[in-house]
């Protein structure tokens, strides 16, 4: 292999930049590295803004500080090598609300996503059908199976479980419902637990006995002042050339490794590297894939993606209720589906003169339709519904921001993750200086996307070599 080794990472979202960071610290000195972005800014969907004079997130908000297999997350463990670890902070209200019936419920404790394991702590908000919760004699999930989320909830626990606590607590994340999402993909832990145990109860308790969390650690953590600043230290520590508003158009192997078309169609660039990195979402990375693994290509395409709007308003000193925000179940009928109090539950975010900044998440899978408004009128529809849902008319806004993040959250169905093991076979097989990496694969979390880039990277460097680490 000649050196030094030329690596195109495509995407500049937390994936690649995280592929970024794994390749400096473990690839020969002197590998060169290249970032491709298409967009005119790195970090993909996170994305600090401003507004009212505030920093504020007009992405993804926090991180999971936590490894569900126990230790902390690899977003924490990013933060911790670009020096950024003391800068970690956490809500200070961690209590959220469902909003159901017309009013606000406490979201109740002891479940996993909304999944109980003590059926007395939900009755607040939902019936469990307990009968139904039998022990069989067998596991609830056979070997290598899958099954959505919905479809195992409501045949253990009943309708009422799914649809008024764990269908908005996974919508609040994916956008999704939980009769279409996968549970190996969206609850590994509890899908792990499911092998063996044989009751859905059993499995959650299973489940927790095995990451137990010490009482007061913190579930979420963020970084003062945002997570862009993530992005700014993973792209400095990873010593990559960036290259903005540079899409990669066309990948094409070549005796040695992969010629790269980048730009404008009319202005293109032809790029020789040894290995890529290909970090970008389901849908563009099966454009680049359909020339050279059409099946693999196939797989990966199909994985569909729902579109959402954040709509962030700042309200001059509103009564809020002591709460991190509320999650919305579909049955509701409202446009929100969750709603985030800011300055309520990041207490560095809180201010002094009163001013709240309240974000509402609006669209769910299926219902694109929904956002085909102008920013305006979402800025009203979420004004006046957060005024029902908090039974108080909210004063008007003095600054608000849309967000709108067409096509960004994948939709895992069951099955997904046999499918992403047999494209990637398929492509180490042919292409080992092919990596596939990003929330398209391995799941849609920070912590998951920013193990995956470092996973992608470390393949890398094994097919072109080994590591000098
Ligand atoms: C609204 C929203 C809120 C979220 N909130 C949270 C949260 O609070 N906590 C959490 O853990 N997760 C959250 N997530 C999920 C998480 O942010 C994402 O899953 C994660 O950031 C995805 O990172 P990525 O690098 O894989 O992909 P992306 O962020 O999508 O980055 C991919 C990049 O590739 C670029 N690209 C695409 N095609 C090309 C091309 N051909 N050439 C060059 N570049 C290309 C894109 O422009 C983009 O910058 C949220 C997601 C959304 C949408």
């Amino acid at each position: 292999m000649r050196q030094p080794w030329r690596v195109a990472i495509v995407g500049g979202g937390i994936t690649g930049l995280a592929a970024a960071v794994r390749l400096r610290d473990r690839a020969p000195a002197g590998t060169e590295i290249t970032v491709y972005e298409q967009s005119g800014a790195l970090g993909g969907k996170l994305r600090t803004g401003e507004l009212a004079g505030q920093p504020v997130e007009f992405g993804a908000e926090s991180f999971l500080m936590r490894d569900p297999a126990g230790g902390e997350s690899a977003a924490v463990a990013l933060a911790r090598r670009l020096g950024l670890a003391d800068e970690i902070v956490h809500p200070t209200v961690g209590q959220a609300a469902l909003a159901v019936d017309g009013g606000l419920r406490p979201i109740p404790g002891g479940t996993l996503v909304g999944v109980p394991g003590d059926l007395a702590q939900v009755t607040t908000v939902a019936q469990p059908d307990a009968d139904a919760d039998r022990d069989t004699g067998r596991p609830l999930l056979a070997p290598g199976a899958d099954v959505s989320v919905g479809a195992l909830v409501r045949s253990r626990l009943g309708d009422q479980v799914v649809d008024r606590l764990v269908d908005p607590m996974l919508g609040g994340v994916y956008a999704g419902r939980a009769d279409d999402l996968s549970l190996v993909t969206t609850m590994p832990a509890l899908a792990h637990s499911a092998r063996t145990e044989h009751t859905l109860v059993g499995a959650v308790r299973a489940a927790q006995a095995a990451a137990p969390r010490a009482p007061g650690t913190p579930v979420f953590g963020t970084l003062a002042g945002g997570l862009s600043r993530l992005v700014e230290a993973a792209a400095t520590a990873g010593g990559a050339t960036i290259r903005r508003d540079a899409a990669v158009r066309e990948l094409t192997p070549t005796a040695t490794g992969w010629q790269l078309t980048v730009g404008p169609t009319r202005d293109p660039e032809s790029v020789e590297v040894d290995a890529v990195v290909l970090a970008v979402p389901a849908r563009p990375a099966a454009r680049l894939l359909a020339g050279i693994a059409p099946e693999t290509a196939a797989t990966v395409g199909a994985l569909d993606y729902a579109s959402v709007a954040l709509v962030t308003l700042a309200l001059p000193e509103p009564a809020l209720p002591a709460l991190s925000g509320f999650l919305v179940p579909a049955t509701e009928g409202l446009l929100i589906k969750a709603s985030t109090f800011f300055t309520t539950k990041w207490g560095h975010l809180a201010r002094p003169d009163g001013l709240a900044l309240v974000r509402a998440s609006v669209g769910r899978y299926g219902e694109e339709a929904s956002l085909q408004v102008t920013d305006a009128d979402l800025v009203a529809a979420v004004h006046r519904e957060l005024s029902t849902v908090l039974a108080a008319p909210l004063p008007a806004p003095v600054a608000s921001h849309v967000q709108r993040w067409g096509g960004a959250l994948p939709q895992y169905t069951p099955g997904h993750p046999d499918r992403v093991a047999a494209a990637r076979a398929a492509l180490r097989g042919a292409h080992p200086t092919l990596a596939l990496a990003g929330a398209g694969y391995d799941g849609v979390g920070i912590p998951v996307c920013v193990r995956s880039g470092a996973t992608a990277a470390e393949e890398i460097i094994t097919a072109l070599g080994g590591s000098v680490a």
